[in-house]
């Protein structure tokens, strides 16, 4: 086989393992572009395979499904199956050595000590009326107000404490609503951190529907180097359509003149977020043209997600936003390039980021665990997704026994904590493991049940993974000048102030 450096050993097994053999492999080919390959999960690694291998690989595959045994496998093959069996049998050695070069820490005990970034929602109040809205128009089905400064000083202490306790260092994300009307006690949280010398913070970044703006926030933004994500949703027709106000009135010219004025003198990252709906493939909207816009607009990183619940999508609108967003996925390497590292698309950044350094990722979403939020009114969660949800509400910042919220009985209650990809979340046989940045609150939306994968976003997820692999694979070995640049922009961009850290 094409991929086998090692020497032949000859073995008379009646039978290889097929099923272990299948768990270690996925195989992929691209008719069009007649190339073939094999990803190997536990490594995080891609080959090209030639034909032959393909054919008896995916031969394999199908025997596995059938129940068949390597006889049945052989004589399809037209092979002898002692040769078959040997071929197989040094693959199977080949993959059994491979290991990933890096792995997040895993679950349980001091390995919690992961806690990455904590969203603050300052504000539970919004300006906007977005249709689509999860958050019930920013105030999560609960009063709608704003952080005031007691309970502010309360997270912060709390935090402080946190931080020495586990000895980490967070990221702050000023969340809402709008977290943006609530400016002041945003200032007053940053002045604080600065004038108790709070080490435990180590960087803010702020979600914003980008309408609300005057010179002081743009001076705070830039003083705290808060990364600063802005929410659009494309064009001027989507976006009118999807982001308005509450008296009905279209975003896009507001937002498109804040993006304007704070790419004038920016100190800081600015990355953008946008909603897909079923709206946007009605009306012809590519995700690739949402990307655009947004290059356009001058900002440094994108991501895109399908709106949830209240929007439904039938299966046939998420197969067109799948396809489109793989298109996407595809186009995002020429901007990439084009920008010489400076506009990524998250979705590229984190899969080749993950498979260049051969990272696999074990946890099934990290909320509750490297994630985790805090209410208006100093309730912690584990994601903003659940906040007002009392079934998820962990401690409050006020408790006395609030600091270990990873040793907290109700995040054990949760069953948060035992989060590795495997036999229970129905994620230990799917190829797709090492890479997938699952979310347990789709999960929980979709099936009533957090560590239960949802199906939509599974099939989203194997299909854009096959998409990247094929396309990597392509470019290296067929477009190598093309990969060439690509590589040096990702050189550019790791070496860059952020490194490689995705913006979302
Ligand atoms: S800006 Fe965000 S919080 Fe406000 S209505 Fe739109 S989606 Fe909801
Ligand atoms: S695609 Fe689904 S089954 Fe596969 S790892 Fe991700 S969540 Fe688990």
């Amino acid at each position: 086989m094409a991929l086998n450096p090692m020497k032949n050993v000859f073995h008379e097994h009646e039978s290889i393992p097929v099923r272990k053999l299948v768990d270690l492999f996925h195989v992929f080919h691209d008719p069009k572009k007649q190339l073939y390959g094999l990803y190997h999960p536990t490594s995080v690694r891609l080959f090209r395979i030639d034909f032959e291998t393909h054919k008896k690989l995916k031969e394999i595959e199908r025997a596995y499904l059938r129940n068949e045994n390597l006889t049945r496998v052989a004589s399809r093959l037209e092979m002898d199956k002692k040769n078959l069996a040997s071929e197989l049998e040094e693959l199977m050695q080949l993959f059994q050595k491979a290991k990933p070069e890096k792995k997040e820490p895993m679950m349980g005990g001091e390995s919690l000590l992961t806690l990455k970034k904590i969203a603050v929602h300052v504000s539970n109040k919004c300006n906007l009326a977005c249709p689509y809205c999860y958050a019930a128009f920013g105030n999560y089905q609960g009063k709608e107000g704003l952080m005031n400064t007691e309970t502010m000083e309360s997270v912060l202490h709390f935090l402080d404490e946190w931080g020495r306790k586990y000895n980490r260092k967070f990221v702050i994300q000023f969340f809402g609503g709008e977290p943006l009307l609530n400016w002041k006690i945003i200032k007053k949280f940053t002045e604080m951190v600065r004038d108790l010398n709070i080490k435990s913070i180590h960087r803010y970044s702020i979600v914003t529907n980008g309408t609300v703006y005057n010179s002081e926030i743009h001076d705070l933004l830039n003083e705290n180097r808060i990364i600063t994500v802005v929410s659009f949703d494309g064009d001027k027709t989507i976006t009118n359509f999807t982001r308005i106000n509450k008296q009905g009135k279209g975003m896009f010219k507001r937002i498109q003149e804040v993006i304007s004025l704070l790419n004038q003198d920016r100190k800081f990252s600015l990355g953008s977020q946008a909603t897909i709906t079923p709206f946007h493939l009605d009306l012809g909207i590519e995700i690739s043209n949402v990307l655009d816009i947004g290059y356009d607009l001058g900002i440094d990183g994108m991501h895109v997600a399908p709106a949830g619940p209240p929007v439904y999508w039938s299966p046939e609108k998420w197969t067109q936003f799948i396809e489109s967003y793989a298109r996407a996925l595809e186009h995002s390497f020429d901007l990439f390039r084009k920008s010489n590292g400076r506009f990524y698309f998250s979705i590229l950044l984190r899969g080749v980021r993950g498979l260049l350094f051969h990272e696999k990722k074990n946890l099934l979403c990290s909320a509750g665990t490297q994630y985790f939020s805090i209410s208006t009114d100093g309730f912690v969660y584990p994601c903003f997704a659940f906040t007002n949800n009392d079934l998820f509400k962990i401690t409050h910042v006020t408790d006395e026994n609030a600091v270990p919220v990873v040793e907290s009985e109700s995040l054990k209650n949760l069953e948060l904590l035992d989060r590795l990809k495997n036999e229970k979340t129905g994620c230990a046989q799917c190829y797709a493991n090492s890479l997938c940045d699952a979310c347990i609150y789709s999960n929980y939306e979709r099936n009533d049940d957090l560590l239960r994968p949802d199906r939509l976003g599974c099939k989203m997820e194997r299909y854009l993974q096959d998409q990247l692999f094929v396309k990597v694979l392509w470019e290296k070995y067929h477009e190598p000048t093309k990969w060439k640049e690509f590589m040096q922009a990702f050189t550019r961009k790791k070496d860059s102030q952020h490194g490689l850290e995705i913006i979302e």
